[in-house]
């Protein structure tokens, strides 16, 4: 099966008579989506693709990505991209290519042209989607990039816009009728059949686009729903969820997206967060589950106008994308004493979760849960030698979950997906006696912001073109709210060290602002820029990062 064909065509036995339970409603409107509308909707936006863009399917050879085993993926040109926050329509957008045998990639919507031309070239996208919000940027991006502007469509309806919106072309193939060729996979072919494109930076370097097969998404599915129903039905039929998490992220593609529709329980589609507008969409559609990123935890915790909402529904609250503190998860309890709150820790490249908390059983404050069941994991001491329950290691993953590779990248792929079709996570973790997972570092450059990724070296090598600069390293820095922030540690020319000698701010404020304009927000250095003499390099010129983190630790113990 496709992702499409399991989430649309495949009967849920928990799924309740068809009409009765939404799957979607949209938060703003109130406006409810049924399963067989979304399905409705995805096969006429499929006709609409095929007939008028040409997606489709386009092997352009079998492309052999891993050293580690023979296994080959497939490259089915011609990606979808979709630029948006949530929207009821996001899912008929991901599963439309999906139907007519090509792939998606999810982007953020605040990204800038030059952001975006990225990934599209990476990806080799030649049909945009688009939020109305985002289009300018799209149409921008496509026009560097070799798309035509009636190749950007717009995922939402804004008449005022000369734009092709998809609710225009769904209605208008509905009323037409559908004459396309659905994709059906081979047995064993959604093994190895790319269903989506998702940008990662890895254990290192810049962003890559992570090669995520059909099966992968429908694995980590049934993994998680294993995990449901030993919890006797975490997540019911008809229960209510917040669909907050960005579905341009793994988390919110995989996690609340697809998990939520397969449960059959209802999610409420958020485009973007406000704390007050959060609550009152709690409230209005009664909700029972949360998923949140840690700082929109916090954010719950420490407002004083939570208390005027009655959170008495909740039943679930889980936290994941970013490392949430022991604290966070009492002050959470405290605040629900009548709700679970739960960790889900995961990457792109298993998309999306390896371990939850078990919900059937006690479980420690702060730690990111066990193992889905059919993940394997393995704790490696840096020396290589297995770690013992307590030791700190690197945790190395198997699961069925896992995705193909990075895109026509071989070099990444080879040293991260490793022998047997084990994955390195580069994050440090231990795991007790009783399975419970603690994420104790991360060993990899990754530096994580409200959840969102930002690679230094993508941050790096902007910083290098400014003209006062001669050397760069970014790190993260802990931060109250985000978690941690992208902080530049800065080699002055000679010239520029001289000015900045009477007055640094400028030329700080000046790199900064070369950051700022070319970056999404979350990239932007909220840790600042620091002056440094030299950055720490080992002999064969690799920045010592660690070195610069370690300082950071240091100076907050002293103070
Ligand atoms: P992404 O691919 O954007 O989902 O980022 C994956 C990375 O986010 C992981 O490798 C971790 O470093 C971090 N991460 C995700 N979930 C958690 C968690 N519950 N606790 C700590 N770190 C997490």
């Amino acid at each position: 099966l496709t992702t499409a064909a399991f989430m649309l065509d495949y009967r849920h036995p928990l799924r309740p008579a068809q009409g009765t339970v939404p799957c979607l409603i949209e938060d703003a409107t109130g406006r409810a989506v049924y399963l067989h509308e979304l399905r409705e909707r995805t096969l006429a936006l499929a006709q609409a693709l095929s007939e008028k863009y040409k997606i489709g399917e386009k092997d352009v050879g079998e492309m052999l990505v891993e050293s580690w085993s023979p296994c080959v993926y497939q490259v089915t040109q011609l990606p979808v991209l979709i630029c948006s926050p949530n929207h009821v329509d996001y899912p008929a957008a991901i599963w439309a290519p999906q139907y007519l045998g090509a792939i998606f990639t999810g982007a953020n919507p605040n990204c800038t042209p030059d952001e975006l031309v990225y990934q599209i070239t990476l990806t080799g996208t030649t049909l945009i989607i688009a939020h109305s919000d985002s289009l300018e940027t799209a149409r921008k991006a496509g026009e560097l990039a070799g798309i035509s502007p009636d190749r950007v469509l717009i995922l939402d309806s804004d008449p005022k816009l000369d734009a092709t919106s998809v609710a225009t072309l769904i209605s208008g193939s509905i009323s037409a009728g559908s004459t396309f060729v659905q994709k059906k996979l081979r047995p064993g072919e959604g093994k190895t059949k790319v269903a989506a494109l998702y940008m990662s930076s890895g254990t290192t370097g810049p962003q890559k686009a992570v090669a995520i097969s059909h099966s992968a998404i429908i694995s980590n599915l049934v993994q998680l729903s294993v995990l449901n129903v030993d919890s006797h039905i975490m997540f019911s039929p008809g229960d209510v969820v917040l669909g907050l998490l960005p579905f341009f992220h793994i988390a919110g593609m995989v996690f609340t997206l697809h998990w939520m529709v397969f449960n059959a329980t209802t999610l409420v589609v958020i485009p973007k967060f406000s704390l007050v507008g959060m609550l009152d969409s709690i409230a209005r559609h009664r909700m029972q589950h949360l998923m949140l990123v840690p700082p929109v935890a916090i954010a719950l915790c420490k407002s004083p106008v939570v208390k005027k909402y009655d959170l008495s529904k909740l039943k679930y609250i889980g936290c994941g994308a970013a490392p949430m503190t022991s604290e966070l998860q009492d002050q959470l309890s405290q605040l629900c004493p009548q709700a679970t709150i739960g960790q889900c820790y995961g990457t792109t490249e298993t998309p999306a979760i390896l371990t939850m908390t078990p919900i059937s059983r006690p479980f420690t404050s702060g730690s990111a849960g066990t193992l889905l069941p059919g993940v394997q994991a393995r704790v490696v001491k840096s020396d290589g030698t297995l770690a013992g329950y307590n030791e700190p290691g690197e945790f190395v993953i198997k699961s069925p979950s896992l995705a193909l590779g990075y895109y026509k990248n071989r070099e990444a792929s080879d040293d991260a997906f490793i022998a047997d079709r084990w994955f390195r996570t580069g994050d440090e973790v231990k795991i007790t006696e009783n399975g419970e997972l603690f994420i104790t570092g991360r060993l990899k450059e990754l530096i994580k912001v409200r959840g969102f990724q930002v690679s230094p070296v993508e941050l790096e090598g902007l910083i290098l073109n400014h003209p006062d600069v001669s050397d760069a390293c970014v790190i993260g820095v802990p931060d109250d709210f985000s978690g941690e922030v992208p902080r530049a540690y800065v080699v002055l020319t000679e010239a520029a060290a001289k000015k900045a000698n009477n007055n640094p701010e400028p030329i700080k404020a000046s790199i900064a602002k070369l950051v700022a304009d070319n970056k999404v927000k979350y990239k932007h250095l909220a840790g600042g820029v620091v002056f440094v003499p030299l950055i720490p390099k080992n002999p064969s010129g690799k920045i010592m990062r660690r070195v610069l983190k370690e300082q950071v630790k240091e100076k907050a113990k002293a103070r």
